[in-house]
């Protein structure tokens, strides 16, 4: 079993994580912001002390975030999930890219200098940092593991989609110079998922503060969607985040993951298809739901292409289906009263 350093246990994808990497038994130190939710986490696993410490980190974008937890004796793997994702920021450049970039340059320093038995770091990238948005409406274009979006630090007041991509092409570029140039000792692999959807873990579930790609499933369900549901644009492409998080896994455990980028998705969605998904397995929430007669919200066209081959042959992913990603969580936002 492997002692796995995991940054951010408390977001939508590192707590299904989690939950992955202790029902296989290894041994994890995992960092949250605060005191709450760590002990959120702790009480999940009541019995699971032995082999679970939460530390608090309280601001990644701080250089020396990391330099204490770099020092827990024996991690092997250290896995960076924890970077913003949300539109809530005033000042795009202090609160989503230098979190972004100074927490993933700070890990990484702090792990060359203090942790030599580490020897791989996977980072959460994103296809943020694959797609480019000249692009997407290109059905000529492919995005392969080989794309990179040409952003730089300049586009961060184009739009907030945009702000956020800069932050994770930005870090992840940083992860890949860092490695090229300083020749650490652990090997890198990236994952670059699109929109993530699924369930929340049951300890962090809450309608009010749920995350960011799920967000439009809770719009859809409060009625929003009724009269019109909203272009699935400007990235049609999806992963559930049980998937997203065995990705992870697999990337920590085969060797042959070594240096690369995976990006990981189960394909193609579209807000309609989530709409007709939940009309038809929740006939209790149709008076919220857009009726038969709203089409909006398929497919973009034209549209961009992609290939991800290279990612399926080395994770041999089985991908869980969007139905079933939206049932579940529609399944629980009801359970918790939406
Ligand atoms: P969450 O918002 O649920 O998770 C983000 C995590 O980062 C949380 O643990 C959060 O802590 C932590 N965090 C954010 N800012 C800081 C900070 N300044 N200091 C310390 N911790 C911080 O989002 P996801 O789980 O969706 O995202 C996880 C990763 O996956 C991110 O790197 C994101 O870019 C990437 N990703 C997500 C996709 C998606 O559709 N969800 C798609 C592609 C990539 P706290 O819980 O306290 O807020």
């Amino acid at each position: 079993m492997t002692k796995i350093l995991l940054t951010g246990g408390s977001g939508f994808i590192a707590a299904h994580l989690l939950d992955q990497l202790i029902e296989k038994g290894h041994t994890v130190v995992t960092t949250v912001r605060s005191e709450d939710k760590a002990q959120k986490i702790r009480s999940a696993y009541p019995d699971k002390a032995d082999r679970l410490e939460v530390v608090i980190v309280p601001d990644i974008a701080k250089e020396d975030a990391f330099d204490e937890v770099a020092k827990t004796d024996g991690i092997e793997v250290v896995l960076h999930t924890a970077s913003p994702f949300h539109y809530r920021w005033t000042d795009a450049k202090k609160e989503l890219v230098d979190p972004a970039v100074i927490g993933t340059t700070g890990i990484l320093k702090a792990i060359k200098r203090s942790a030599p038995s580490v020897k791989r770091v996977v980072i959460t990238s994103s296809f943020a940092s694959i797609v480019d948005e000249a692009h997407v409406d290109n059905p000529e274009h492919t995005f392969t593991e080989k794309s990179w979006n040409p952003v730089t630090l300049d586009d961060i007041h184009r739009s907030p989609g945009t702000a956020y991509r800069v932050s994770k092409k930005l870090a992840e570029k940083a992860a890949w110079d860092f490695v090229a140039e300083e020749k650490p000792a652990f090997d890198l692999v990236t994952i670059c998922p699109p929109m993530v959807f699924g369930p929340v873990v049951p300890h962090f579930a809450s309608i009010d503060s749920i995350n960011t790609s799920n967000e439009r499933i809770v719009d859809m369900l409060r009625g929003k969607w009724k009269s019109e549901i909203p272009a699935t644009y400007p990235v049609p492409l999806w992963i559930d985040v049980r998937d997203a998080a065995q990705a992870h896994v697999r990337a920590l455990e085969k060797p042959e993951a070594s240096g690369r980028r995976l990006f990981t998705t189960a394909g193609r969605f579209s807000n309609l298809q989530m709409a007709e998904t939940a009309r038809s397995k929740f006939p209790e929430f149709s008076d919220r739901l857009p009726g038969p007669e709203v089409k909006s919200g398929g497919l973009p066209s034209p549209i961009f292409n992609f290939n991800n081959d290279e990612t399926n042959k080395l994770l041999g992913l089985d991908y869980i289906p969007v139905e079933k990603s939206v049932t579940d969580l529609v399944a629980q936002l009801k359970g918790l009263g939406i």
